[in-house]
């Protein structure tokens, strides 16, 4: 579903250059759980973009869903985006004056032909009680709940989670995990972003980067760990 072939991503700034990502390669299959693992500027946000097409390497190859993304068009790629990658953020990043309703409904009409219907996505994720709730009005948990609704409406086979558990407590951030965790076993493929080994212990994958590198690349350190087992 994902492949990278010797990916790369440098910054100029000035006179110095910024290696973002290093001679990155690595192939996901659909349906994988995968958590990419690094410490702060270790190259994860910069990972997700090209993935998603936010943003394009300095060299190698990147296929999703079998198409090259590294030789399509602008325009070819603002449709892949709508179609094919979801993306999830830390700070959930809903529209205030919508409506959990209205927040999802609107990347509903955004993905046209295909989506899946606003409420009974609500209601997959718990929300069926607060689809007329503001953001301002639903706990950290439930709004980023909204925010993975909204993902999961587009009907997108890849989900893309950049610290959806960083304003979490740990219970909440357990749910939003165990939620995750079900998507992929429906079948999307996912992949979570942290800086928290702990979590990590959940997946079925775990990729370490650090510096830009994939350092290891295999199950968890010491297994898999059932999400009720973790502590952080
Ligand atoms: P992480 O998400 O793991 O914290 P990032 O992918 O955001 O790491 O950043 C990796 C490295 O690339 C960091 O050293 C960061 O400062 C640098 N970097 C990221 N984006 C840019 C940019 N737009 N311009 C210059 N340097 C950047
Ligand atoms: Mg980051």
């Amino acid at each position: 579903m994902i492949t990278l072939e010797h990916v790369s991503k440098r910054y100029q700034m000035g006179d110095v250059v910024v290696t973002a990502l290093d001679d990155v390669s690595l192939h996901i299959n659909r349906g994988e759980f995968v958590v990419v693992l690094g410490p702060s500027g270790s190259g994860k946000t910069t990972l997700l973009n090209l993935i998603s097409a936010l943003d394009t390497p300095t060299n190698g190859r990147i296929v999703i869903a079998g198409k090259d993304i590294t030789q399509a068009k602008r325009f070819e790629n603002f449709r892949f985006r709508r179609e094919t990658v979801s993306f999830i953020f830390q700070t959930f990043n809903l529209f205030p004056s919508l409506t959990a309703l209205e927040n999802v409904q609107f990347a509903v009409d955004m993905r046209g032909n295909g989506a899946n219907g606003a409420v009974p996505t609500l209601q997959s994720v718990g929300l069926g009680e607060r689809v007329n709730h503001f953001p301002h009005e639903l706990s950290g948990g439930e709004q980023q709940r909204v925010a993975i609704a909204r993902a999961l409406a587009t009907g997108n086979p890849i989900l893309l989670a950049d610290e959806p558990t960083g304003e979490l407590d740990f219970r909440t951030g357990v749910q939003i995990l165990e939620l995750l965790q079900s998507q992929a076993t429906a079948g999307k493929t996912v992949l979570v972003v942290t800086h928290n080994r702990e979590i990590s212990r959940v997946a079925d994958r775990v990729i370490e980067l650090s510096s830009g590198k994939i350092v290891s690349d295999g199950v968890p350190q010491g297994g898999k760990a059932a999400i009720a087992d973790l502590h952080w």
